[in-house]
Formats: C-alpha cells, structure tokens, sequence
C-alpha cells in the first residue's frame, strides 16, 4: 500500500518572465505504507519544492500527487490545507519552535489548535517529550535547550497530531556530526514506533544509508 505517490510532477518559477526556472522535470516517487526514504539531492536540484508539493504547501504545474491513495488535485485550498493538517508532519533543519513558550506548550499547540482538550494535549505532549529522552526538560524554553534537544522537541511537535506522512528537510543538517547522529537515531526509532511513512531529505549519505531505500533527484528529475 502507498502512502505517498508523485507522478510526472513538474514545477517552475517566475513562469513566462525571463527569470522562468523550471525545477521539476516530471519527478515520479513514491512511499509506501511504513516505508522511510531517503531523498538525496545536490543543492539547489528542488528538494524543498518536491517536499512542499508532496506535502500539500505547494501544487505542481503538472503531475498528480496523492496522499493515502487519494488524488489531492483539484482540492480547494482550504480542503488541501484541512488535508496537509490531518496527514502530513514537517521537520525542518531549524526547530522554529515558538521562542516564548516551552517545549510542552509547542508540542501542545498544534493538538490545541487541531481542538484536542488541554489535558489530553497535554499527556500527549509530555509522553512524546519523554520518548525522545527530554521529558526533564518539558518547562524550559527553546533558548535554554541544546540544539540536540530544540530538535527532539521539534520532532515530537511534528508528531503531535499523529500524521501518517512525516515530510524531513534536512533534520540534523544543523548539528554537528556526533550529536547529528544521535538525534537521527532518536527520529528513526520515533517514526519506528509509530509506523509512519516518512520522506527524509539529507545530503548526509550515511544517514540515507539508514532508511529503507535511496532516492535520488537531480536535473529535475527522480532516479
Ligand atoms: P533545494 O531544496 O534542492 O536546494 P529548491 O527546491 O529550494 O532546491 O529550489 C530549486 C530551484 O528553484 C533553485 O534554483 C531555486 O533558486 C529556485 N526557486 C525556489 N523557490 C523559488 C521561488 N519561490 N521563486 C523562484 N525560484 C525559486
Ligand atoms: P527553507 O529550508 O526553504 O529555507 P525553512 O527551513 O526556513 O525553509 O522553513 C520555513 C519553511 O516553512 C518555508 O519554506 C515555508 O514554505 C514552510 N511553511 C510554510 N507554511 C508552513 C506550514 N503551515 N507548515 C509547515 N511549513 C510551512
């Protein structure tokens, strides 16, 4: 069963002004139920542009997408973002958590914002903060964490609504290479756990090596 299916996905910029880029080329790729792949591209190939497409941000100029086997072309915008919120999670290579609130309250509020109850929130919240081993440090705020923890926690914020599909950009391209590892380690045994399908980009080859299978992207195009 796929989760997630691109097929002859194409994407440009600036379309019919001189500045015109095409970045995608007609990508196919897809994601099975439990499945964690690799996307591996050099810079600039388009990998923020296929996940932000495959995760509903963005639609393509042509190609289908489909989430759960469902077609997500012709949805409305707010039927698209409805779907982005119940399916997809997104991990960035910068936490962006909210600096004025703490780690519990930044994995509570998007459940608060999905209409989850505060306790509920809450208990959810905290036992996702413990799995990743920062349960002692669910009161601090962002800035008094280390960027090993930020990133724990952004972790659990985008699980907090139990996505089907976690979508990664480079998830510890901010780290340096021992704590990088150890937090890797911390997100595979997460997404382990909850059986979720995950497309996690990285240029680290090592860490691709750790996924179920390698895709590549280059000249706008998946091989
Ligand atoms: P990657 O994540 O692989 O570095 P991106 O998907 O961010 O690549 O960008 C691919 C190409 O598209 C780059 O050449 C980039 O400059 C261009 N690009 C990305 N977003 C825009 C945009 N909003 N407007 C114009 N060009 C863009
Ligand atoms: P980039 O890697 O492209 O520089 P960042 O890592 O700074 O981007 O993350 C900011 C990204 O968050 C933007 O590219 C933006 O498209 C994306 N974004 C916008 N809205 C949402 C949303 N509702 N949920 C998740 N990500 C979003």
């Amino acid at each position: 069963e796929t989760m997630l299916e691109l097929e002859g996905v194409k994407k440009g910029y600036n379309r019919g002004k001189p500045s015109e880029v095409l970045v995608l080329r007609g990508a196919t790729l897809s994601v099975a139920k439990g499945e964690v792949v690799a996307l591996v591209a050099p810079s600039g190939a388009g990998k923020s542009t296929l996940l932000h497409i495959a995760g509903l941000l963005d639609v393509p100029d042509a190609g289908t997408v489909r989430l759960g086997g469902r077609a997500m072309g012709g949805l409305s915008d707010r039927a698209r973002t409805e779907a982005r919120r119940e399916e997809v999670g997104f991990i960035y290579q910068f936490h962006h958590l909210l600096p004025e609130f703490t780690a519990l309250e930044n994995v509570m509020i998007p459940q608060l914002a999905n209409g989850a109850p505060r306790a509920k929130a809450e208990a959810r919240a905290r036992e996702l903060l413990e799995k990743v081993g920062v349960g002692a440090r669910a009161g601090h705020r962002p800035a008094a964490l280390s960027g090993g923890e930020q990133q724990r926690v952004a972790f659990c914020r985008a699980l907090a609504n139990a996505p089907k599909l976690l979508l990664a950009d480079e998830p510890t391209g901010n780290l340096d290479p021992a704590t990088s590892d150890q937090v890797f380690g911390v997100l595979m045994e997460l997404v382990r756990a909850t059986g979720l399908s995950a497309l996690i980009a990285t240029h680290n080859l090592e860490l691709a090596a750790r996924m179920d299978r390698i895709v590549r992207l280059s000249a706008g195009a998946v091989s």
